[in-house]
Parts: C-alpha cells; sequence; structure tokens
C-alpha cells in the first residue's frame, strides 16, 4: 500500500512539473500562441490581429520615457503581446492574476481593451495611460535585466513598494507628475475610499501604486538616492512615509510663506 502511494505520489510530481514546464515554454515563446509578429526597432510585436501602426511610435514614446531609469540598457530587445485575441494572454492572466498588464523577464503583455487612438488600455472601467503603462512594463524588464531574474520579484524578497514605486516613478514625467509636492497633494485631496487616483487627462494609477510612487520619488528626487541606494536601504516603508510628510509639510508651509 505504502509503495503504491510513494508510486502515484511519484507521478503526479512527474505531471505537475511537465505542465509547469510546458507552461513556461509558451510564456516564454509567444510566438507559439500568436499568429502574427512585427518588429520595430528594439521590440517584436506579438499580435493576432492587423497591427495599428500607432503603437510603434507609443513604444519609442516609452522608450525615451525609460532612458531615464538607471538601468536602461539600449540592447535589451522586449516582446510586446497584444491583447488580441491570442491564448496568451488568457494564459499570463490566469497564471499572474487580472491587471492592466504585466512586465517580466524581457515581456509586456497588455490586457483590457487597448485605445491606441486616445492612448490608454481600459480595465473595469478605469483608463490607464498606455504610453505610460508601457513604461512601467518596461521598467519591470530593466530591473530583470539588471539584478537577473533570481534578485527580481517575485523570487526576491523586494519590497513591493520599491518594485513597483520605481516603475511608477519612472513611467509618470507628464508635466503635471513632476512635482513630489503636488503629487502627494494630489494623494492627499483624492477620497480614501476610491480604488483610484486620477490625472489631469482622465487616466489613473491604482492608489496603492500612486502611494508607491510618491515613496520612491521622495528617496530619490529629494534624498538623492540612486534606484540601487534605494533597493539596499534598510528604512521601513513607514519611516519613509513619516519622513516623507514631514518633509511636506515644512516644504508646503515654506512655500506659502514665499508667496
Ligand atoms: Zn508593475
Amino acid at each position: 500500500m505504502k509503495r503504491q502511494i510513494k508510486k502515484w505520489a511519484f507521478r503526479l510530481t512527474v505531471t505537475g512539473l511537465l505542465i509547469a514546464g510546458l507552461l513556461l515554454v509558451i510564456v516564454l515563446n509567444p510566438f507559439l500562441t500568436y499568429a502574427n509578429k512585427t518588429t520595430h526597432n528594439n521590440f517584436t510585436v506579438y499580435h493576432n490581429q492587423q497591427i495599428d501602426n500607432l503603437i510603434l511610435g507609443q513604444l519609442d514614446q516609452a522608450q525615451k520615457i525609460i532612458k531615464q531609469s538607471e538601468f536602461y540598457n539600449s540592447n535589451l530587445q522586449l516582446d510586446i503581446c497584444l491583447n488580441d485575441g491570442s491564448n496568451y494572454t488568457k494564459l499570463v492572466e490566469t497564471i499572474g492574476g487580472r491587471a492592466f498588464a504585466r512586465g517580466f523577464y524581457d515581456k509586456v503583455v497588455l490586457f483590457g481593451s487597448t485605445d491606441y487612438k486616445n492612448n490608454f488600455v481600459e480595465l473595469n472601467g478605469y483608463k490607464w495611460n498606455l504610453t505610460q503603462l508601457l513604461a512601467h512594463e518596461m521598467t519591470h524588464c530593466l530591473q530583470f535585466d539588471k539584478l537577473g531574474l533570481w534578485k527580481s520579484k517575485p523570487l526576491a524578497n523586494i519590497p513591493k513598494w520599491k518594485w513597483e514605486g520605481y516603475a511608477e516613478y519612472v513611467s509618470r514625467q507628464s508635466n503635471d507628475q513632476k512635482d513630489l509636492s503636488k503629487n502627494i497633494a494630489r494623494l492627499i485631496e483624492t477620497d480614501k475610499n476610491n480604488w483610484e487616483v486620477k490625472f489631469s487627462d482622465s487616466t489613473i494609477s491604482s492608489r496603492e501604486y500612486y502611494d508607491y510612487w510618491t515613496l520612491v520619488q521622495y528617496c530619490m528626487d529629494i534624498k538623492q538616492m540612486s534606484y540601487e541606494k534605494l533597493l539596499t536601504d534598510t528604512t521601513s516603508e513607514q519611516n519613509i512615509r513619516q519622513e516623507m510628510m514631514k518633509w511636506y509639510g515644512e516644504n508646503k508651509n515654506e512655500r506659502t510663506t514665499s508667496y
């Protein structure tokens, strides 16, 4: 009996490993599940339907944004996987959960429905700026490229605020997104019950990611830390937030009195 159980346990483990291996092969090779691919500069775009050429300009724009990252690597080749009927996005969504997009290893995968003309991805009634979304996910690819698989999330134990906050920090480069004081003010003015924080173009960030972004922006713009330094810094999220709000309070007063 015991031998039988062992035999079945072994069979189940082998089957599990084979399925996991197969899924990994599919996820790493989008050409298996897409009908078409279009190459453009450093990008290979995988799509099932005719490609809207607007995305090529949006990819160039996103690349311009991520050039500001200290992790930028001009040789990095990225796969961009569109959500236009391939089972690929369904598979990645099943493994990783529902999101606007995902960036891992050398892949950027879009979910939701994309409006290229108006430059946004819509999911559950919320709109995320498409160019900035691409830049956000590409930043994750830069993190993987620089730190390596084992030192990247989810394998490495990097606090979520440093991982996601940095992708937001790099990608949010519109004129009304650069000033930390104004960014904190926008967060404070947003109803605490709202899931999202809205920008002037009526696209959003989730409140959680927005909060992470301000923390990273405080560490990098005000404390002048590099991202590599921030990753090794041991100050807790709570302490950084306290410090940042103290800075915000002082800075706010200074601004008022200087008028
Ligand atoms: Zn992210």
